[in-house]
């Protein structure tokens, strides 16, 4: 839950008077509606905020909303907040409003329009306790699932199989599939988002599984790579790596560390394994109603851990035509370093 106040001393950073909410994330953090893609929020001026849906909703929005909804649809929804808007300078959110939906704007508000990027999701990346419980909730579904269905992640079994078993678990624990459930096995797991195919795995397979459950909305993120028998010598070595990295990353985990730092730390480790190129993405993200969203922990990033955020670790290498190795873990940022909230034990290979 986006707290209001952290909300308009932002607006008042950025010199609007109000502000126009379409990303169905923010929407959802700042009124509890769940249908969030079917609704936007007009922020001010003053502390007025508002919902507008359409007439689909009207009962679950009296059911969900912390803040009063207009029903409507557009154009009246653009007209009901004209009146409100005359002379203003409105915030809009360029990262997600669509050139259409601006047009929209400026042909029924004769306010002044302001791009603003990334506002709300900035506030978003530190969680209220009941936003950690709900995450907390969703990674303990995920990980009894996993541990149901380990046993089957054996060699002559189908990628598909194992997604399959593992969408079932978390459906029938009450949850949603938080995003496409990636096995990835032997050669694939050269592929960084290989999704499950049908590939029969195989007997010295290392086979990377990256999975996560969505409760009340909020998303769990964990990978293992598990090993079908013995793996190469080489993919032993790489396993090893990866773990060593995630693990010296996980240990620096504390508030006031920039995330670039965390990034080059892992990124550094395995570049003395020699496997610096075969690192291809960026070490971890914020996880809440997006699964991914702020902090970034990329060597770009300008953000730093505070109390509150709930990131991942994920290094990994991906060797084309070999295989490849991701190891995962969810973390929230204390006061004092972190708590792991994916307790599926990482085995040794
Ligand atoms: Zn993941
Ligand atoms: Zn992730």
């Amino acid at each position: 839950m986006t707290q209001l106040a952290d909300l308009e001393q932002a607006m008042r950073q950025a010199g609007v008077d109000a502000l126009w909410v379409s990303t169905p994330a923010n929407v959802r953090a700042l009124t509890g509606f769940s249908s969030s893609e079917d609704g936007k929020v007009l922020v001010g001026p003053g502390n007025a905020v508002t919902l507008y849906t359409d007439a689909r909703y009207s009962v679950q929005a009296q059911e969900e909303s912390r803040v009063p909804s207009f029903i409507a649809r557009p154009p009246e929804t653009f007209e009901h907040a004209a009146e409100n808007l005359r002379g203003l300078r409105v915030g809009f959110e360029a990262d997600h409003l669509t050139v259409a939906g601006l047009e929209d704007l400026q042909t029924h508000w004769s306010a002044t329009l302001v791009p603003l990027r990334g506002m709300i999701a900035e506030l978003r990346a530190i969680k209220s306790p009941e936003e950690v419980q709900a995450i907390r909730e969703a990674q303990a579904v995920a990980d009894r699932v996993f541990a149901e269905v380990r046993p089957m992640i054996r060699a002559g079994v189908r990628e598909l199989d194992v997604a399959l078993e593992l969408e079932l678990g978390l459906r029938r624990a009450g949850a949603e599939v938080g995003f496409d459930v990636i096995v990835a096995s032997g050669p694939r797991g050269a592929m960084p988002h290989g999704v499950a195919s049908e590939r029969v795995i195989e007997d010295g397979d290392l086979v990377t599984i990256d999975f996560g459950a969505r409760l009340h909305g909020y998303h769990s993120d964990m990978t293992r790579t598990l090993a079908v028998g013995t793996p190469s010598e080489e993919m032993r070595r790489v396993y090893g790596a990866v773990l060593e990295a995630e693990e010296a990353a996980i240990a620096a985990v504390k508030p006031g560390v920039r995330c670039a730092d965390l990034d080059t730390l892992a990124r550094g480790i395995l570049e003395r394994h020699g496997l610096g190129e075969a690192f291809a993405h960026s070490l971890g993200h914020g996880v809440g109603l997006n699964i991914h969203e702020a902090p970034g922990l990329r060597k770009t990033s300008e953000e730093v851990l505070a109390a509150g955020m709930v990131i991942t670790i994920e290094p990994g290498a991906y060797l084309p035509g070999v295989g490849g190795v991701r190891i995962e873990d969810l973390l929230l940022v204390t006061e004092d370093g972190y708590e792991v909230l994916s307790l599926t034990p990482k085995e040794a290979i």
